[in-house]
């Protein structure tokens, strides 16, 4: 073989493995299920459908375990979980999209660019939806950087002076009470200062209109209908030919046990519902920031899986469960270590196996925009 045929032999080869690159995303939407880890999932598929692994979540076709441990320690917040994910770089709990250094409560760290700023930076259109308050950590460490999650006023406050970009375009959340009274303290008319950026604001979901280019709705109840609001994120954000990134939170915290269970219901029906209604060039993520403890301890197919305890004087293990509900699921409330899922679908998603570092996540999304 002649040295130009060898080279030529080289560039078809090249050319080749370049073809079979995967597509890049336009779009992602990250859904966080706020301490919905495996075990949830498990209870939750049981609670709705009365058989296992009958979530459309746990029906996704990529599937990693992540760890999800913050920086300091084993067992993360909502604050370093939800950073680590956002920014690529473990921190402390309690911190909020900046680095370890930050002592918190006193010394901020290094701000850390999160997904959502990388986006706004491109000119990509960004929201976040939540059904907890808008300041707290998870949506939080999307488009602030505190040393403190407790900083409720200052933290909102950032909404109106993004660091990069102009901010995300449709926020909805709930605690609009206690966000600005927390803002007033600090002598901020937020909400002048946010029409002064641009942003319709609504005192309800209910008010998302088409044509609002940027909006604010906030409310008290966070039980309004997030459906809704996702296909309306999904519609508007969708109008930007650069494409958007789009975060869901949903609270899936059992500490009350049948509530719970129907939120992780709601989220499972969410990601579906994007499933269906987002353009094929969009990049899907579950994940949860750290899971929860509770367990399935019983239960038969032919009865609901949250029954209320046995009376103790039955023979039974009521002595033990006496909670409500926990005839034959046990919760302690609080957040656990062990690995979460991590789901996905659409270009970008064939990265989501084995087990991963939260960390990982950033990079596995900013690759499937193409941002390496
Ligand atoms: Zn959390």
């Amino acid at each position: 073989m002649t040295i130009p045929k060898a080279l030529s032999f080289v560039v078809a080869l090249t050319l080749v493995a370049g073809c079979h690159q995967s597509p890049r995303a336009r779009n992602v939407i990250l859904f966080i299920g706020d301490a919905g880890g495996i075990p949830t999932l498990h209870a939750a598929s049981i609670h709705g459908h009365r058989q296992p692994q009958a979530l459309f979540i746990q029906r996704m076709p990529h599937l990693a375990l992540m760890d999800t441990s913050p920086a300091d320690g084993w067992v993360t917040d909502s604050a370093a979980g939800m950073s680590a994910i956002m920014t690529g770089q473990k921190t402390d709990n309690g911190v909020i999209s900046q680095s370890a250094d930050a002592v918190r409560g006193e010394v901020d760290g290094r701000v850390l660019q999160t997904i959502l700023e990388h986006a706004e930076e491109r000119g990509l259109s960004t929201g976040v939806i939540t059904n907890m308050s808008i300041t707290d950590a998870t949506p939080a460490a999307c488009y602030a950087h505190a040393n403190d999650r407790r900083d409720t006023g200052r933290i909102f406050a950032q909404l109106a002076s993004p660091r990069f970009g102009d901010g995300p375009d449709i926020v909805v959340g709930a605690g609009r009470t206690r966000v600005l009274e927390a803002t007033a303290a600090l002598g901020i008319d937020i909400q002048a200062e946010l029409r002064k950026k641009g942003y319709e604001l609504l005192d309800s979901p209910g008010g998302l209109r088409r044509g609002q280019r940027r909006v604010i709705a906030l409310t008290d109840n966070p039980e309004f209908d997030p459906v809704t609001v996702l296909e309306h994120a999904i519609d508007t954000l969708s109008q930007n030919h650069k494409g958007y990134f789009l975060m869901v939170e949903w609270d899936m915290h059992t500490n009350e046990l049948e509530r719970g269970l129907n939120r992780s219901l709601t989220m499972d029906s969410l990601v579906r519902r994007a499933a269906s209604r987002a353009s094929r060039d969009t990049l899907i993520v579950f994940t949860a920031d750290h899971s929860f403890d509770i367990r399935v301890r019983g239960g038969k197919r032919d009865e609901p899986l949250v029954q209320d305890a046995l009376p103790t004087s039955d023979g039974g293990d009521g002595a033990q469960a006496a909670k409500p509900g926990q005839r034959y699921v046990r919760m302690d409330n609080g957040h656990t270590g062990e690995q979460v899922l991590a789901a996905a679908q659409g270009p970008g998603a064939e990265r989501v196996r084995g087990f991963i570092q939260n960390t990982d996540l950033f990079l596995i999304i900013m690759g499937a925009y193409g941002w390496n």
